[in-house]
């Protein structure tokens, strides 16, 4: 047996019928890679590699218990009979690996809304919820019955399925059995609401037809919260109560636990710098109070932290979804003496920035996570001639060419103008929020000094530098603009820059990142893209000490971080530095102390004096001239990530990986 630092994580536990090999649980997680409500190779191949990768139970996305939930086609249906052969395949894939195999049917209740179904939103009481805010059907006896009716299919078709168990949700992340165990959100004056038995009862009936369909040999589990979050709901001790009350029932193997509500999305999908394992003490209240085993969650990113967490008795099993998004291997890797290879969830959240676009599941570092047909990184061919390969730029788009052309057996040097890794990766690690971003370069940086890539800081290269090469690779990624005209008028973007740009305290933001963001007394950000950028550049100007105003041609400051769900999080932290927001404006002038904005919609004209420090976030331009040098002297040359088109960290990560396999 492989001696392991992690006995604990590495130790087998009894659920039920059923022994889990070790204390890894891949908890439920969207992956959109499901297409038309039924499973694809792409699914399986993704679960697949999660349990030959280390993963000893996994639990499947959620999946609607009623037609009246989630009816989008990148769910599947648990109460669909369809399910049965999909299941069977699936199960095959993963029991191969000794993997336990648990569906996970769940109703979203008034987190939700009749979109794309047309149906009317199915509550416990009319209360809307925060995100959506449609007013939702009070359900009728005879509908909650008929919801019970769909757990009890889901639990059917799970046990012909040949699944190993059946997770019931609904009853965490504020999903409709959550609704019903709360008083914040059940009104009810019938049987199933009011008294906590009352509000319990839903639940009980669900589980109770879970149970009489799966059998004896079944795992039967469920997820909870062991704290709602939020002013009203649902506490560390109610939840204690109510899960030593499901215990009691005798009709569960486990508790999953996990936090939040949509009333406080963070505390589900938490990004970076949440602390890692800030779930664990509410989880160890729950635990304290139940005899069964307790799965626990939250940002548990690396086998340490999961050791701890077992050693200290917060938790039985330790539950991650990102961070095997992240590393399929985590397991693997942890358990024979290789977690320093493991690849780090960053808590950046690209996972969810996806399912939100509708798109399969991505990591912001992992290009084979949701890709594992067709880019599975453990699988490259070696080269059928090794040639001679210059990589120029060591951004996440070169590092990663630069790996992989290696590990094919190209002879590799990676020229690298600045003297350090990392490229923009480490201008926004700057920003004391989005520290936990070094853990792209650095895992990056340690699989480059695995390989023979001979490294060349400091050297900034041109077309005359490469002629002994026989491809090259340009990483040279991109350079901020600082015309600051914004993208409301577009023809002015090649046009002359705002009065006032060329003044020396104004600065592109990649230029006021690269030289370390000099610190300023009073600075204005103008960001006229809505994405972090400006967010990160007002973090940093503020963590120095500057009053900061924040300018934007937007109607609200930064809405792609709705994406990543942390918009909340990181406009709360913004103003509590003091930062001054300023909506749909135009940059109309600078000077040396002071900006001008005008109204976009009045065309009223603002002036703020005493700025010393102007930042401009207005787009990108390509560094591409290196490549159509190199391709005008005839050399073969290639081109990806930012020097391609300014993007997301993930495609010049991506694309490093791409380009590498070809060459
Ligand atoms: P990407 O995200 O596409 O990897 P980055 O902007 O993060 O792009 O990284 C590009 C890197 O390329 C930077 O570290 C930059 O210093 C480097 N670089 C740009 N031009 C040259 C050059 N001519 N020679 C060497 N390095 C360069």
């Amino acid at each position: 047996m492989t001696e392991t630092a992690y006995p604990l994580l590495g130790s087998p536990l009894k659920l039920g019928p059923r022994t889990a090999r070790n204390r890894i649980w891949m908890t439920a997680h969207a992956t959109l890679l499901v297409k038309d409500h039924l499973f694809t190779e792409a699914h399986i191949a993704y679960y697949r590699s999660r349990a030959e990768g280390g993963a000893a139970v996994i639990t499947m996305e959620a999946m609607a218990a009623h037609p009246t939930t989630q009816p989008y086609k990148g769910k599947a249906f648990a109460f669909d009979p369809r399910m049965v052969p999909e299941y069977r395949k699936l199960a095959d894939a993963v029991h191969r690996h000794n993997t336990l195999l648990l569906a996970q049917p769940w109703h979203r209740g008034r987190q939700t809304n009749s979109v794309t179904n047309g149906l009317p939103v199915w509550a416990p009481s009319a209360v809307p919820c925060a995100v959506y805010r449609e007013m939702p059907h009070v359900m009728t006896t005879a509908e909650i019955a008929e919801l019970v009716h769909g757990y009890r299919l889901a639990a059917r078709y799970a046990r012909e399925g040949g699944l190993d168990g059946i997770e019931v949700h609904g009853s965490a992340h504020g999903y409709m059995l959550n609704q019903f165990l709360s008083p914040a959100t059940n009104h009810r004056t019938d049987a199933y609401g009011g008294s906590v038995e009352n509000r319990m009862r839903i639940v009980l009936e669900i589980l109770e037809a879970t149970r009489e369909e799966a059998g004896p040999d079944m795992i039967v589990g469920m997820r909870i919260n062991s704290d709602d979050g939020h002013p009203g709901g649902l506490g560390p001790q109610d939840w204690a109560d109510l899960a030593r009350r499901f215990e009691a029932t005798g009709l569960i193997d486990y508790i999953s636990c996990s936090q939040g509500t949509y009333v406080n999305r963070m505390l589900i999908y938490p990004t970076s710098p949440e602390e890692h394992g800030f779930q664990l003490g509410a989880t160890a209240q729950v635990k304290a109070a139940v005899s069964v085993p307790v799965v626990g969650v939250g940002r548990i990113v690396n086998p340490d932290e999961a050791e701890a967490a077992l050693a200290a008795g917060q938790c039985d099993m330790i539950g991650m979804a990102r961070a095997l998004v992240s590393d399929a291997r985590w397991g693997a890797k942890a358990l024979s003496g290789e977690s320093r290879r493991i690849r780090p969830c960053v808590g950046a959240n690209w996972c969810m920035t996806t399912i939100f676009a509708q798109a399969p599941i991505g990591c912001i570092h992992n290009p084979s996570a949701g890709q594992e047909l067709d880019l599975d990184e453990d699988s490259v061919t070696p080269a059928a001639r090794p040639k001679r390969v210059a990589v120029v730029g060591a951004g996440p788009a070169g590092l990663r060419a630069a790996w992989t052309a290696a590990r094919r057996g190209h002879e590799v040097t990676l020229f690298e103008a600045r003297d350090e890794l990392g490229g923009q990766v480490r201008f926004w690690a700057q920003a004391p929020s989005r520290r936990e971003l070094l853990g792209i370069v650095d895992w990056l940086s340690d699989r480059i000094g695995e390989e023979a890539v001979e490294l060349r800081l400091g050297t900034r290269v041109g077309a005359g530098d490469l002629t002994g090469f026989d491809v090259v690779v340009v990483a040279t990624g991109s350079r901020g603009q600082k015309h600051g005209w914004t993208a409301v008028r577009p023809q002015n973007w090649a046009g002359p820059p705002v009065p006032g740009a060329d003044l020396p305290h104004v600065m592109a933001y990649t230029e006021f990142l690269a030289a370390g963001a000099p610190p300023a007394r009073r600075a204005l950000v103008f960001d006229a893209m809505g994405g972090r950028q400006g967010a990160v550049v007002a973090e940093v100007l503020a963590s120095k000490g500057a009053q900061v105003d924040f300018a934007t041609q937007l109607g609200q400051p930064s809405p792609d971080l709705a994406a990543s769900r942390d918009w909340g999080k990181v406009h709360g932290m913004l103003r509590r530095a003091g930062v001054r927001f300023h909506v749909d404006r135009e940059l109309a002038e600078i000077t040396a102390d002071s900006v001008t904005l005008r109204d976009l919609y009045t065309g009223a004209a603002e002036t703020i004096s005493g700025i010393d420090r102007v930042v401009m976030v207005v787009g990108s331009t390509a560094e591409d001239a290196l490549h159509h040098e190199l391709t005008a002297a005839g050399m073969d040359s290639h081109l990806i990530g930012d020097a391609m088109a300014p993007r997301r960290v993930n495609d010049a990560i991506r694309e490093g990986e791409l380009i590498a396999r070809k060459l």
